[in-house]
């Protein structure tokens, strides 16, 4: 097989050669649990509270409201859930989106079967919530706002800064996931009133299986797994101290470069829109134009199935996505695709491709020439493109 052309930032990515420099030491020589007061506990403790400081310095709050998990997921159900029961007294209602990762959407329907009551804001043709909606739909028992960042399919990015803005107004709590955002966008979570945020590593260039969560200073916030009293009682058992260091590693250097890694990356990603557009007719590209995450772009090819798509991509080493990789295996058109209005037929010849800072120009040449082959064999199997092109001549 081809050497591999990996397209799919947004499912995974690999550890950046200096992260993994960082953490292979907490591996071996430094294996003290953070908890032990003698000289190597100390260490790993000095080890992620460095990380701590780095995570906080990046989106602008205190080194102490960061606590670390395992997991952007958990990080989503700590916020949803832990605010939820924090607050019952105040209130049951929690304003989300159609369009949010499961992790949050999933956590959701669980805390419905507990009581709550759950508005999902629609979303319009590009992905964008509706202000005006949201304002609407606040009542006196809202106690939570959970709108994500920036969508993992489709790469739209949400008015946050205004959404925190009328959270704040009305007194009511306001979280994001910010786990495709964070690395590729700027974040302040002061200027954009944010008091919960979501993140985790393997997304920006971190190992997988651990993640961070800021939860602002003095708000509400219960735990949800018991134990021990780790990261200030939020969150018991022994901290991933590689991955957390690994973490703090990976988001300094995502900052670092961010502009002229982003330059880098949407023009390529610009190039690859513009070579697919010109050269194979019957396509839509998703989500929003301008207000989208730099790597990310979505694209329907009609009467293809996405699926074979894929797979006959994979055989020429290219790796690419359908719609979110949670919901690979299973052929439900996404909910995002059905969100923004595309009906089934179009929302099931999709394919997302989100580029990274390793990728160039040659590989997306290759990805292109090998879209351009397969989608018109494919097209030339399928009885709909046939019969739509004979009514058409
Ligand atoms: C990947 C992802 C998650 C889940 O993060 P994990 O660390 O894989 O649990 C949550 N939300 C969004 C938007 C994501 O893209």
């Amino acid at each position: 097989m081809s050497r591999i052309r990996y397209f799919d930032h947004a499912a995974t990515t690999a550890v950046d050669e200096e992260v993994l420099k960082e953490m292979i030491p907490y591996f071996s020589m430094e294996y003290g649990n953070p908890s032990s007061i003698y000289t190597i506990g100390r260490n790993t403790k000095r080890a992620i509270e460095e990380a701590r400081k780095r995570v906080s310095s990046v989106i602008n709050c205190d080194a102490k409201e960061i606590y670390f998990t395992g997991c952007g997921s958990e990080s989503d159900n700590l916020a949803l859930k832990g605010v939820a029961y924090a607050n019952r007294d105040k209130g049951n209602h929690i304003i989300t989106t159609k369009i949010e990762h499961p992790a949050v959407l999933n956590t959701c329907k669980t805390l419905e079967k507990e009581g709550f009551n759950i508005t999902y804001l629609d979303v319009d043709e590009d992905g964008l919530i509706n202000i005006e909606d949201l304002k609407n739909i606040i009542k006196d028992n809202t106690i939570l706002i959970s709108v994500m960042f920036a969508n993992n399919e489709i790469g739209t990015i949400e008015p946050i800064e205004e959404i925190g803005k009328i959270a704040r107004e009305k007194n009511i709590l306001f979280h994001t996931d910010s786990v495709q955002a964070i690395g590729n966008v700027k974040i302040d979570v002061q200027k954009m009133n944010i008091d919960l945020l979501s993140m985790s590593a393997h997304k920006f260039y971190g190992p997988k299986g651990v993640g961070a969560i800021y939860i602002r200073n003095g708000i509400k916030c219960n735990k949800i797994q018991d134990g021990g009293h780790q990261e200030k009682d939020k969150r018991a058992g022994t901290e991933n101290v590689a991955g957390i260091v690994g973490l703090g590693k990976a988001i300094q250097l995502s900052y670092k470069n961010l502009e002229e890694n982003n330059n880098k990356i949407s023009n390529l990603r610009d190039y690859y829109e513009m070579q697919v557009e010109k050269n194979i007719p019957y396509v839509k590209v998703n989500g929003h134009r301008d207000k989208r995450l730099p790597g990310n772009s979505n694209i329907s090819f009609k009467f293809i199935d996405g699926e074979s798509l894929l797979l006959n991509l994979d055989m020429n080493g290219i790796c690419v996505s359908t719609g979110s990789a949670c919901s690979s295996g299973s052929t439900d058109p996404s909910h995002v695709l059905l969100a923004i209005g595309l009906p089934d037929s179009i929302a099931k010849g999709t394919l997302r491709v989100t580029l990274g800072k390793e990728n160039t120009k040659e590989d997306v040449d290759y990805l292109v020439d090998n879209l351009i082959a397969i989608v018109k064999r494919l097209r030339n199997m399928s009885s709909e493109y046939l019969n739509f092109i004979k009514n058409k001549g």
